[in-house]
């Protein structure tokens, strides 16, 4: 194979990861802060459980304050009965003890439910605590990994942009020039085997002489159609 041609197809590799690096100074910070986010998510999804439970626990408590002393008021009432003289005075007790009774068993009703609430925030406590830990632990990893990538994005891409460096002063200044210009106006890969005897980027047919002038491959063969850089890779694959 051509000289040129073997060093632009190290070049192109390296040029793709140089492409890879710039990209990877977009991706890896987004990637990061999503990960953070879901750190977060998971640490006040437990923080909302937390408050919920405190509220129902002050409320437990208040109502069941409330029954205690309704209970008070109930007996009293119960005594005041003995003492009861006219039939005014009877009814009016009646219905105070009703009141009293009816309020009991609304209080004594929301308990309940208070307490289903509270067992069912326990559970979810539990659930949430878990996996904010494991949220946590993944993660803090992944994080830590993603950190070292981009602390290295710059002393990669020193040694990338060294390697090419080397590579390109070996290269003949006019093919350097013709990979240069498909690469700027093109992007994307510049070096492309042939494909079922058309260019592997454009897919444009070759004349058999083109295609026996690139098997030889004792000079830079461009595609009429693309300009791209082709070359002959083995039998199978045309
Ligand atoms: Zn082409």
């Amino acid at each position: 194979m051509n000289s040129d041609l073997e060093l632009l197809l190290k070049l192109q590799v390296i040029d793709y990861d140089i492409g890879e690096l710039e990209r990877s100074k977009e991706y890896l910070p987004d990637m990061m802060g999503n990960l953070r986010k879901e750190i977060e998510e998971a640490s006040t999804n437990l923080d909302s459980t937390a408050t919920e439970y405190e509220q129902s626990r002050l409320r437990q408590k208040s109502l069941e304050i409330e029954v205690q002393s309704l209970e008070a008021n109930l007996q009293k009432f119960q005594q005041q009965m003995m003492a009861i003289k006219t039939n005014k005075e009877y009814d009016a007790l009646v219905s105070e003890i009703d009141n009293v009774k009816s309020t009991i068993s609304n209080n004594e009703t929301e308990l309940l439910e208070i307490i289903d609430r509270i067992d069912e925030l326990e559970k979810d406590s539990e659930d949430r605590k878990e996996k904010l830990l494991n949220v946590e632990e993944n993660n803090k990893k992944q994080l830590a990994m993603l950190q070292e990538k981009v602390d290295s994005i710059g002393s990669t891409m020193e040694t990338k942009m060294g390697n090419r460096k080397e590579i390109s002063s070996s290269i003949t200044r006019q093919t350097l020039t013709i990979y240069e210009r498909v690469k700027k106006g093109k992007g994307g890969t510049v070096v492309v085997v042939v494909k079922k005897r058309a260019c592997g980027a454009c897919y444009k047919a070759l004349t058999p002489r083109k295609v026996q002038e690139i098997k030889r491959a004792d000079k830079i063969n461009t595609c009429d159609n693309c300009g791209r850089l082709l070359f002959w890779e083995n039998e199978e694959s045309n």
